[in-house]
């Protein structure tokens, strides 16, 4: 379970329906806790420019920046969200190897994957995921918006 406060869902959805057509992305920063809680997210710079609308790569240095402000705040990256323009709210073939890339690099499979649907430019649908490291599948993950 992940807890998404109204505010924060709030500024994801700007995001990912400004973004639109292209896929939006972002990053989680929050606590650790179970049922993990996120506190504030980050915009990030889709530095896939030929594949926008159907492939995301955040900028590092967005991503250096979300880990020092939460170290800061005494958080932690805790996930990340980017958006599906015109497709379902369900990882892609992509998303899991991309998720496969950070854990076979060492980092704990920790992280929620926030995908959002949207579907010509409006909010559809939101879910989110972890990693099963030991089936190499995506678990759906229940979200708590409060
Ligand atoms: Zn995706």
């Amino acid at each position: 379970m992940i807890i998404l406060p109204k505010e924060v869902a709030g500024e994801i959805y700007a995001h990912v329906q400004e973004s639109y057509p292209c896929e939006g992305c972002g990053i989680l920063v929050g606590a650790l806790a179970d049922p993990k809680k996120v506190v504030k997210s980050y915009r990030a710079v889709n530095l896939n420019q030929e594949r926008a609308q159907d492939r995301y790569l955040m900028d590092p240095a967005d991503i250096a920046r979300a880990e020092r402000e939460a170290a800061d705040m005494g958080l932690a990256v805790i996930g990340f969200y980017h958006s599906h323009p015109d497709h379902p709210a369900d990882p892609s073939q992509f998303d899991l190897r991309q998720a496969k890339q950070i854990t076979d690099a060492g980092w704990p499979p920790i992280y929620s994957y926030l995908i959002i649907a949207v579907h010509n430019g409006r909010l559809e649908d939101i879910n989110s995921w972890v990693l099963n490291v030991s089936q190499g599948e995506f678990e759906h993950e229940d979200i708590k918006t409060d």
